[in-house]
């Protein structure tokens, strides 16, 4: 393995073994009895990594923007009010999707690096008949972290149903869905959640169900219809054979394997475990020099790091450094900033050891781009956090 590279990007990430053996599993039928009941268990636990006990679980095959499109297409008819909070590139993404499906769409945009007011959101929502609103957790171009807590509260308040994206931020980010009274969180297996690439997940809430189950007109997508997915979900929960679509059934088992590894790091443990890595990384881009785009640590994720690259260093140049160093890191992705900046993902199954040699691949590429500061402050100061 002497090859091999460290996958620091923000999804897809390093993974544990016991997840990649799960995979490599030889594959069996979509009804077997061992296969329904991995299913079964994978939904209950979503329950508890999400923290919400009441909620009702759907695992499919496809990506975040499949879990975005899923949420977005059963919760609204045409001509309904949707109120977008964005706090970068998958804000956007959001308002794009809606659009297609007819919803009318108020765009709330916050300044790089910053969240958008919660004044603003109220202002917004007291003009009334909002149906929906959506709000991104951690945005994966900026690396800001939205509070969902409040804007959770607000929702509730003015009776609008709320979705989450959270696919860069759960099993991350703390995230308690029932208590902040969230109606959808959603993600995609390939960030903190741990698994290869390929599983949309997402947990609907009983007033987001029940809204769904009173619409009237048919959802607009005949793959995404939770009325094609629910009888599934609930016959895999309940040990029973069931069929639409084939499910991603490796897939499925290696997150079985991936939320017991969750849960027994203990949902708690795990959000202080991701808070401690971020501040390590932080103060170790801060010390070597470098500026992070969120504007404070309020608003910095714990799930990755967007430092933008200091004067005379041509991203290129450094990454393809970073890399030879051993470690693969992300460019930019918000068009207006895309080539100032570069990204760490620093979520999973995350250590002090990866965070060391990361944050060392840096210093080394740094000083031969001829960046100048020195020696060993970087690593100095995330030992320091680590310590
Ligand atoms: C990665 C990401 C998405 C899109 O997920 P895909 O699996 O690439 O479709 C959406 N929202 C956020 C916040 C993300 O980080």
């Amino acid at each position: 393995m002497k090859s091999r590279k460290l996958l620091m990007i923000p999804g897809p990430i390093e993974f544990e073994p016991e997840v990649l053996s799960a995979l490599g599993q030889p594959t069996t039928s979509h009804v077997a009895p061992n296969f329904i009941q991995s299913f079964g268990n994978a939904m209950r636990m979503m329950r508890k990594v999400w923290l919400a006990p009441t909620g009702q679980p759907f695992i499919m095959a496809g990506t975040g923007t499949l879990a975005m499109d899923m949420a977005a297409v059963n919760l609204i008819e045409k001509g309904d009010k949707v109120l977008v909070i964005s706090t970068g590139y998958f804000g956007l993404r959001y308002a794009e999707l809606l659009l297609r499906y007819g919803a009318e769409v108020t765009f709330l945009q916050s300044e790089v690096g910053d969240v958008v007011p919660l004044e603003m959101i109220e202002d917004e929502l007291k003009k009334g008949d909002y149906k929906l609103l959506t709000f991104t957790h951690v945005d994966t171009s900026t690396a800001v972290m939205v509070d969902p807590k409040p804007i959770g509260k607000l929702a509730l308040k003015y009776n609008v149903l709320s979705i989450l994206d959270g696919v860069c931020s759960v099993a991350g980010e703390e995230i308690r869905q029932e208590e902040w009274g969230i109606d959808v969180v959603l993600t995609a297996s390939q960030k903190a959640i741990g698994v290869p690439p390929g599983l949309a997940l997402l947990v609907a809430s009983k007033k987001a169900m029940n809204v769904w189950k009173n619409r009237k007109t048919p959802v607009a997508n005949y793959y995404s219809d939770w009325s094609n997915w629910l009888p599934i979900m609930q016959a895999y929960e309940s040990g029973n054979p069931s069929y639409f679509g084939t499910p991603a059934v490796n897939l499925v088992m290696a997150l079985e394997k991936s939320l017991e590894i969750i849960l027994d790091e203990g949902m708690d443990v795990r959000f202080a475990r991701h808070q401690l890595m971020a501040k390590a990384f932080r103060e170790a881009m801060k010390a070597m020099g470098l500026k992070n785009i969120p504007i404070n640590d309020e608003v910095s994720a714990a799930t990755l790091s967007a430092p933008y690259y200091p004067d005379g260093i041509t991203g290129g140049q450094m990454l393809a450094q970073v890399n030879i160093e051993g470690v693969i890191l992300a460019g930019g992705l918000l068009p207006e900033i895309k080539g100032d900046y570069f990204r760490i993902g620093h979520m999973g199954s995350i250590n002090r050891a990866d965070t060391l040699a990361t944050i060392s691949a840096i210093e080394v590429s740094l000083k031969k781009g001829g960046h100048i500061f020195e020696e060993g402050v970087g690593v100095k100061a995330a030992q320091r956090v680590l310590s």
